[in-house]
């Protein structure tokens, strides 16, 4: 037949590729590869920016990222088999996060499947249990409509990650033009508010409170709701505690900010208001001896299922943290009232932040080299740009870090969060550094990473170097993990048996020189041991705006936190 000959056609990756504009996909990262290199051209056609990483795992953690500081998601785009399942950490992690994320896979041709194909997996099944959606399209003509749908999944309710699968016969197909359907860009989620009397009774819990306390979690922070909690705390003066990601929704230097007072707000509150934050690890589950017994729970959170999760809620307020804090403010502005300033809660607090204060700076101001954590972080936030991403990850050193660290602005701190992933510094910091590029130029990104969680992504270096990205790396070197040896330990342990037979499980390499990974292509790199050297090198890599740097911070490889009352998170 002439006529269908003769018509316009167009191949399915750019089908693929427009499906991805249409949603507003800005940012894809991947590794390309037999079948999805072309889906990558097509889309960097289309102005959807394409960054190659050097491990799915970290490519999929920079896409989740972008989920979560954009609201939409970001694509992973990985190749079949391997490459899928590299990409399913990063799933994972955005899934148990609720960070809204888009992975696009490659998979065998149809006609192949099940003879053995080259790389072949059970994708669309292994992608169940890491996402809220997961599916393959009947055909090229369905693609834009399964890529909305799992858009709109991605975004809408809880947010996790979705999973579109791609057979390698779609990308090379030829369709014509007239057959692909125009599918809309999905609107934005849905705002849904609180029912209205739980909403009188939340109000008259909190007026009614002797030890109030607000948690604000990172899902205040997606959520956007950073003015209206900065009203309600600053209007009705409430003590607030930031969880590690809730940081910066109303600035940590903020008078009403008791995060240096932690456990004591926690376990002596009578009501607590959580925005956005689950009662899981993080926070003790809510349970004694963390929590009072009979200590009244107020729970903001989108999900219905997460509610009444470990604890029985005094008052649930299903709904949308930024219109059910408004909801409340509303609620509040009918009385007059206030939390009194002079109250024995806010003194007990005071007094407790004030000890803890001290405690810390008592151990940053040691002269004694090796530097400890404390000393290391006190030089860091002296110097911290006010406006930039900290990434953190690491065990004392995101620990120690998060106390000392401030953040002043909300969704500018990504971390180890919930599932407790060390291997995502790398790809946050690409992500967040992309962002900042296209969003607000000259903002930096701080990336403070302990020597054993830099490993685990190590060779994005050359991600960052090959794009130019504003990332300083500080690497929190104690020769291992948790703990390490020094060089005088380490030679005398190997004096009479081999390395395999001996070193301590968590012994990395003493004295690794961590800053020529960055030298090695091209970045800056800085190998310190003196609060002096670690100023000069932090003052350099933050003037030097035309290139990355990596700086290698030794302390003490047995260095540890301070006392704590109670036993560390992870
Ligand atoms: P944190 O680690 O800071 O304690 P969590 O990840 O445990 O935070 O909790 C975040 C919570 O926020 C999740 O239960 C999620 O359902 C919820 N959430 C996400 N977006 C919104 C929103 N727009 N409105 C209300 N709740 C939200
Ligand atoms: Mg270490």
């Amino acid at each position: 037949n002439f006529a269908e000959r003769s018509e316009e056609q167009v191949s399915g990756a750019k089908v693929i590729a427009q499906a991805l504009k249409t949603q507003d996909v800005e940012y894809v990262f991947g590794i390309v590869g037999i079948p999805v290199t072309e889906i990558a051209i097509a889309a960097q056609q289309l102005g959807i920016k394409y960054i190659g990483m050097r491990n799915e795992q970290a490519a999929c953690y920079a896409a989740s990222a972008i989920g979560y500081l954009t609201g939409r998601p970001g694509v992973c785009l990985v190749v079949s088999g391997p490459g899928l399942i590299h990409a399913l950490g990063g799933m994972a992690n955005a899934n148990v996060n609720c960070w809204p994320l888009l992975v696009i896979g490659g998979s065998p041709e149809r006609n192949q499947e099940t003879m053995g194909a080259f790389q072949e997996f059970p994708q669309v099944e292994a992608c169940r249990l890491y996402t809220k959606f997961s599916a393959r399209p009947s055909s090229i003509e369905a693609v834009p409509f399964v890529i909305e749908k799992a858009v709109r999944s991605s975004i809408y309710g809880r947010p996790g990650a979705c999973y579109v699968d791609i057979p390698a016969d779609f990308v090379n197909l030829q369709v014509n033009v007239s057959s692909i359907k125009h599918v809309e860009r999905c609107m934005s989620p849905p705002i849904s508010m609180a029912e209205t009397s739980a909403v009188c009774t939340a109000a008259s819990v909190i007026k009614n409170a002797k030890q109030p306390l607000l948690i604000i979690g990172k899902g205040a922070a997606y959520a956007h709701a950073e003015e209206s909690i900065q009203k309600l705390v600053e209007q009705y003066k409430l003590p607030f505690l930031p969880t590690p990601m809730g940081k910066g929704v109303v600035p940590d230097n903020h008078p009403y900010c008791v995060g240096a007072a932690r456990s004591r707000a926690l376990q002596f509150a009578d009501v607590i208001v959580l925005f956005g934050a689950r009662l899981n690890w993080i926070l003790h589950f809510g349970l004694p001896p963390r929590y009072q017994p009979d200590v009244k729970f107020i729970q903001v959170d989108i999900c219905a299922e997460e509610l009444g999760n470990n604890v029985k809620p005094a008052v649930t307020l299903l709904g949308d943290i930024n219109a059910v804090t408004k909801q409340l403010l509303e609620e509040f502005d009918k009385t007059p009232w206030q939390y009194p300033p002079e109250s024995k809660w806010w003194k007990t607090l005071r007094e407790k932040m004030k000890s803890n204060e001290a405690a810390s700076k008592e151990l940053a101001s040691r002269e004694s080299l090796p530097m400890n954590y404390y000393t290391v972080f006190y030089h860091v936030q002296e110097q911290l740009p006010r406006d930039c991403f900290v990434v953190s990850e690491g065990a004392n050193t995101m620990d120690i870090g998060r106390t000392v660290l401030q953040n002043y602005l909300p969704r500018h701190r990504l971390d180890a969060g919930t599932f407790g992933t060390m291997g995502v510094g790398l790809g946050f910091a690409i992500a967040a550094a992309m962002v900042a590029k296209d969003r607000s130029p000259g903002q930096r990104v701080i990336c403070v990473e302990g020597d054993s969680a830099f490993g685990f992504s190590g060779m994005e270096v050359e991600t960052i170097c090959r794009y130019n990205l504003p990332i300083i790396l500080l690497v929190v070197n104690n020769n291992g993990i948790y703990q390490g040896f020094d060089t005088d330990t380490w030679k005398e342990m190997l004096k009479f048996q081999d390395a395999a037979s001996v070193v301590p499980p968590m012994c990395l390499l003493p004295n690794s020189h961590y800053e020529q990974v960055m030298t090695a292509f091209g970045g800056k790199g800085y190998f310190v041991k003196t609060p002096e050297e670690l100023q000069k090198s932090l003052r350099q890599s933050l003037a030097d705006t035309a290139k990355p740097s990596l700086i290698n911070i030794m302390i003490e490889p047995q260095a540890t936190r301070k006392t704590q009352g109670f036993p560390r998170l992870g």
